[in-house]
This record gives C-alpha cells, structure tokens and sequence, in this order.
C-alpha cells in the first residue's frame, strides 16, 4: 500500500508551473473525474478553472508521476462538467490504479483540515496557512495546527484455520470483517489490540504481528494492520460497535471487503499462508 517512487509529496507550489496538472476537486466526500480518463481518470489540465467550476481554495500536494498535483475545494455544489463526473470516494478503493484512492484521500484530509481550522482553537482568532508547512498558524497568538491523523488498530484474529469476522451494525447486509478501533489517548498499539478484541468481541488474544497500513479518510484515519492469535476465551459480542462474530473456516469465507483495503489484504495474507 505503497506508491513507491511515484508520489513526491510537497507543500509549496512551484513558481512556475507549466504544462498539465492533476486536479483533485472534491465535494463532500465525492470526487471529479473524467468520463474516458483510462487508469488515471483525475482531470489534466493546465488549469482548474478549464472545468467551468469555481474553486474555493487549493492546495499542492506534490507531485505523481511527474505532474504536479492540487486539492481543489469546491465554492458550492454544482454538476459536473460535459464529460466528467463525481465519483464516490469509497468507490476509488477498487479502481485499477491504486494513486487514486491514495491521492484522492489524501485530497480530502487536507481540504477538510483546512476548512475546520479557519480559526484558532486556542484563543479563536483568525488562522493563516503556514507559508512551508501544512500548518494553520493562529494570526494573534501563534498556535500551531497540523492535520489530524487518528491512528486505529485493525486485526485478523486467527485460530488456526478459522478466522473471527465480525459485523458493525452499519455494514452491508451479510458482509463481514477484521475488528477495528482508535487508539486512546496515553495507550500503546499493543495495548490498544488487547483493550479493542476483549471490548468488542470478548476473547483474549496473543502475538500480534504487524503487516501494513493505510491511511483511511474517512474522514482521517491511519490503520494499523495486524495479525494476532487467540488465545482464550468465547465469542461475546458487545452489541454496539459489533452485532455479530462468528469463526470462519479459511476456505468458507462470508462476504467481505474489497481488494484495496486494509481488511482485506489481512484476510488474503492470511488465507494464503494457511494454502500454502
Ligand atoms: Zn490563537
């Protein structure tokens, strides 16, 4: 989960910027592609305003593949343009080319960010954006305001050839997955598994090894994958967060997440370690 050498990040614009430039424009959660875009279906173009829309402010992100890359927040909500549309940003997860859910996401942590830090959450005076950072630095008293990333742990517990899938009461009807849960504050990662597993499903697990992450807009998630072992105890679910668990067999799998996130690369790897 990884863009290797592709994806440059950066604050500062370059001064002069020629040539076409990816254009993330985002809208609530949705964002602005092009109908006939290929892999990459973001807009090229040399300028936003090319698409007819107005936009409310931009932020440069770096670049990928070479070209430079804005975040674009949108004035208002308006139709999209002759030959593009909005996509739903979940749905990016199973695009082919994994840049943009990463870029898109990306995106939208940084509009929304910026859009809730207009203002000092200290003293509540007007806030600029810093002139090398990705900072909003308070005009009157100085304070210092990053993007929020909250860090989550998300784990495939195994028991040799079963695995526990759960169900949020918010998922999709019969799919099932990982467990998950935000870090609190003054806790470490492995603290944080144990506490997550025997809140929502009761039992006790061991070994936790760490595989991969991704970051999770949604709206500003860092997950941290992992796999850990049971070790004792019955399935008692709490009846919140999660209204069903069950042990599945490796091969007999429900319905579950899609290839390109997180859970499902921690059940896949596993799954093929038991094939092997
Ligand atoms: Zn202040």
């Amino acid at each position: 989960m990884t863009l290797d050498k592709r994806f440059q990040p950066g604050v500062v614009p370059p001064a002069q910027a020629g040539g076409e430039h990816y254009w993330i424009a985002v809208d609530e959660g949705r964002v602005l592609l092009m109908e006939d875009g290929g892999r990459l279906p973001l807009p090229l173009l040399r300028s936003f305003g090319l698409t007819g829309l107005d936009a409310a402010e931009r932020h440069y992100l770096g670049t990928l593949d070479g070209r430079h890359v804005f975040a674009v927040a949108l004035r208002e909500r308006a139709p999209a343009p002759p030959g593009m549309y909005f996509e739903d940003l979940r749905r990016l997860l199973v695009a082919p080319d994994p840049a943009l859910f990463a870029l898109a996401g990306r995106a939208r942590q940084v509009i929304d960010w910026a859009g809730n830090h207009r203002f000092c959450s200290r003293c509540g005076q007007p806030a600029a954006p810093h002139a090398t950072d990705r900072a909003m630095v308070c005009t009157a008293c100085g304070y210092t305001q990053y993007p929020r990333v909250a860090p989550c742990v998300i784990v495939l517990v195994t028991r040799g050839d079963e695995v526990l899938l759960a169900r949020s009461p918010t998922f999709p009807r019969g799919l099932y997955s990982t467990l998950a849960g935000f870090i609190e504050a003054g806790e470490s990662v492995e603290e944080a598994l144990v506490r997550e597993v025997r809140e929502e499903v009761g039992v006790r697990i061991a070994a936790p090894r760490y595989l991969a992450s991704q970051s999770w807009p949604f709206p500003h998630s860092l997950m941290l994958g992992f796999h850990a072992e049971w070790q004792e105890g019955d399935i008692v679910v709490d009846g919140e967060e999660i209204v069903d668990a069950q042990w599945f067999a490796f091969d007999d799998l429900p319905s579950i997440p899609p290839t390109g996130s997180i859970s499902r690369l921690l059940i896949d790897s596993y799954v093929a370690s038991r094939r092997r």
